[in-house]
């Protein structure tokens, strides 16, 4: 099996115990474990503020892409 290169240098790619479920320039899961929860619309406007372009808890996005 075929893992696709990821295209991403955000440094929670390279963490076995990311602090977060999903990388936020990417979207990609960086930890399996934290999957699950759903969010607060609240929590993805804080997001949108600090410029994240995808959740880092559910891994929707945010930014729409340009
Ligand atoms: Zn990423
Ligand atoms: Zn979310």
């Amino acid at each position: 099996m075929i893992k696709r290169p990821i295209q991403c240098d955000n440094m929670n790619h390279r963490r076995s115990d990311a602090p977060v479920s999903h990388c936020p320039q990417c979207g990609g899961v960086v930890n399996e474990r934290r999957v699950g929860s759903r969010c607060e619309e609240v929590s993805h406007a804080l997001a949108r503020r600090r410029q994240s372009t995808f959740c880092v808890n559910c891994g929707e996005r945010l930014i729409a892409a340009v």
